[in-house]
C-alpha cells in the first residue's frame, strides 16, 4: 500500500476498493473586464493575448477551476468556492494553477489517481487553438499527469449567448478518478 493510500485510510476516506472509479464534472464562468481595466486573459495557466482579461479575485482563469471543480466533484469534496473562498485575500491574485496543485494533492491523500481530464472552453474570441498544446502541458504539470491524459477543445457559440456576445468565457470540464491501489505506479 503506498504511503498515500495509507493516510487516506488514516483520515477515515474510503476509495470503495481498488478498481472503483468516480467522475467529477465542473463548470465556471467569469465577465469580461473592461479593456481599461488592464487585466491579462489567462486560461490554462497559459497567458492568451487579447485586447481583455476576465474578471475575478484570483487570476480569473476559468479553465483551471472548471478542473479544479470537476475534481473536486469527483471527490465529493465540495467545490473550489468553498476551498479557495473570494473573500479569503490569500488568495487574491492568486495563480489558478497553484490551487490546481492543491486540488491534486487532494485527490492523492484521499487514495484517488486521475485517469483522464477533458476539457472545452466556449469562447467567441480570441482564437485559442495556437495555445491548445501549451494549456494540455500547464494543466497535465500540475496534475503530475501525462500530458495525453488531458485534453483541451475551445468552441465558439456561433455568436448566441454570453460566450458569444463576448461577454465571457466558459469552460467546461470533466474527469475520471480511479482509486490508487496496490501495483499502481502512483
Ligand atoms: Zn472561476
Amino acid at each position: 500500500m503506498s504511503a498515500a493510500v495509507a493516510g487516506a485510510a488514516d483520515a477515515g476516506t474510503e476509495a470503495a476498493g481498488i478498481g472503483a472509479t468516480r467522475v467529477g464534472l465542473g463548470y465556471d464562468v467569469h465577465a469580461f473586464a473592461a479593456p481599461e481595466a488592464d487585466r491579462p486573459l489567462i486560461l490554462g495557466g497559459v497567458h492568451i493575448e487579447h485586447e481583455r482579461g476576465l474578471l475575478g479575485h484570483s487570476d480569473a482563469d476559468v479553465l483551471v477551476h472548471a478542473v479544479a471543480d470537476a475534481l473536486l466533484g469527483a471527490l465529493r469534496a465540495g467545490d473550489i468556492g468553498e476551498h479557495f473562498p473570494d473573500t479569503d485575500p490569500a488568495f487574491a491574485g492568486a495563480d489558478s494553477l497553484v490551487l490546481l496543485v492543491r486540488v491534486g494533492e487532494m485527490v492523492r491523500a484521499r487514495g484517488w489517481q486521475v485517469v483522464d481530464v477533458d476539457t472545452v472552453i466556449i469562447a467567441q474570441a480570441p482564437r485559442l487553438s495556437p495555445y491548445r498544446e501549451e494549456m494540455r502541458g500547464r494543466l497535465a504539470t500540475a496534475l503530475e499527469l501525462a500530458i495525453d491524459q488531458v485534453g483541451v477543445k475551445a468552441t465558439t457559440t456561433e455568436g448566441l449567448g454570453f460566450e458569444g456576445r463576448g461577454e465571457g468565457i466558459a469552460a467546461q470540464a470533466i474527469v475520471l478518478l480511479r482509486a490508487a491501489g496496490e501495483g499502481c505506479a502512483c
